[in-house]
């Protein structure tokens, strides 16, 4: 079966492209340049000899028509599924032009290419966020429950003012596009849509190059920054907060949707530590301090050369961290979600051999 995955350079695709190869699936990914195609090529390669992974070049989601040749060069694509969008701070552009056009315009080009196009497409997956689904006014609040029921309320108007909700409105507008699409256009649509809404994502790389670059991608950066911190770093450690997930259990829940028929028409919200057997609604919740406590308390070989934070950080989270359920998630995926401490232990294990070996 034929799967696309945009983005396919991305923190997150690459690990979907880790499950799908695993398991079989011939992929085509789309990257912005040719050079980025071929590094990716090169090591599934070396993973999967005998895996079917071909690109093609989309050099801007958001410019008209970006995907049709896509579906123009594979007519054959059976899922597609949507990870490109751009999670990086400090762009330098309008709030606009960094976060609400090719988050809304990327999303819009793709649904209107697999529907143009991709006439054997079953199933579409979009990665949307946690932040279309935060309440910013309901953090603390614990008689707010957020669900996968809930929507992020707040207009762009607003939203714009900073980055950070910016960049989360633009994931609610893009996400909100994707279901009011399929509703304005459900005499003709042939396919299912899935909707995987992560909080921040943690973990490792699927491969070591993607240390090579200084700074990673902005949530796992949040684990690589802990590494940069000196005893005497003052701060601030209770920030960012939130909510986390691994990577390798988002992967996964882009590709379920493929399989599972229950899974059409669902926003899914993963959360470190819930599960269908456990029921661990805090584990997820973070702050830069509990990054840096988890690290000191399993790496004693970086005692004296890292922050320990301030222990007043500790558990600040948990008053401050949105309160959630997503009993919905893991009853209809069966997944137990990874804790915490393994995402943060795997990445800081493969950042550490990384560096011994360069
Ligand atoms: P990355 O920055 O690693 O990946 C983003 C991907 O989108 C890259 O492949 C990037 O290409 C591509 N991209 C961005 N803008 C454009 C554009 N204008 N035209 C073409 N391609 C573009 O981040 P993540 O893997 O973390 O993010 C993937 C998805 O997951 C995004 O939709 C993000 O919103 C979502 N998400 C991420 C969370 C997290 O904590 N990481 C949490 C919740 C949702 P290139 O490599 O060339 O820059």
């Amino acid at each position: 079966e034929q799967v696309l995955v945009t983005g396919a350079s991305g923190f997150i695709a690459l690990h979907v492209l880790d499950v799908l190869l695993s398991e079989g699936y011939d992929v085509i990914g789309t990257v912005r340049s040719k050079d980025k195609a071929d590094r990716i090529g090169k090591s599934f390669k070396e993973l999967y000899p005998y895996a079917k992974l071909e690109f093609s070049i989309v050099s801007d989601i958001s410019a008209p028509g970006a995907f049709d040749h896509v579906f123009q060069d594979y007519p054959n694509i059976q899922h597609v599924l949507h990870t490109a969008s751009p999670f990086s701070f400090g762009l330098g552009k309008s709030m606009e032009e960094s976060y609400l056009n090719p988050a809304t315009q990327g999303t819009k080009g793709i649904l209107e290419a697999t529907l143009k196009f991709g006439k054997e497409v079953k199933h579409v997956v979009v990665t949307s966020s946690h932040a279309a689904i935060m309440n910013f006014d309901k953090i603390g609040d614990s008689s707010f429950i957020h669900t996968e029921d809930t929507w992020n309320p707040m207009p762009w108007e607003e939203a714009k003012n900073s980055e950070l909700t910016a960049y989360c409105a633009s994931k609610k507008y893009a996400e909100k596009l994707c279901w009011d699409f399929l509703e304005s256009h459900k005499d003709q649509v042939h396919f299912s849509l899935t909707t995987v809404n992560p909080p921040y994502v943690l973990g490792p790389q699927v491969f070591d190059w993607g240390l090579e670059r200084g700074s990673l991608n902005t949530s796992a950066e949040l684990v690589n920054k802990a590494l940069k911190t000196t005893p005497d770093f003052e701060g601030p450690f209770d920030q960012p907060q939130g909510l986390s997930v691994d990577v390798r259990d988002v992967a996964l829940l882009h590709v379920l949707p493929l399989r599972n028929e229950k899974l059409a028409g669902k926003r899914l919200l993963p959360v470190s530590g819930t599960g269908v057997k456990e029921h661990d609604y805090e584990d997820g919740k973070f702050n830069f301090q509990k990054i840096l406590d988890t690290v000191n308390a399993n790496f004693p070989e970086l005692n004296g050369k890292i922050s320990k934070g301030n222990s007043k950080y500790s558990k600040s989270y948990l008053k401050t961290a949105d309160f959630f359920n997503n009993d919905k998630t893991t009853q209809l995926t069966g997944i137990e979600f990874k804790k915490f401490e393994t995402s943060i232990i795997d990445s800081i294990k493969q950042i550490l051999d990384f560096e011994k070996k360069s």
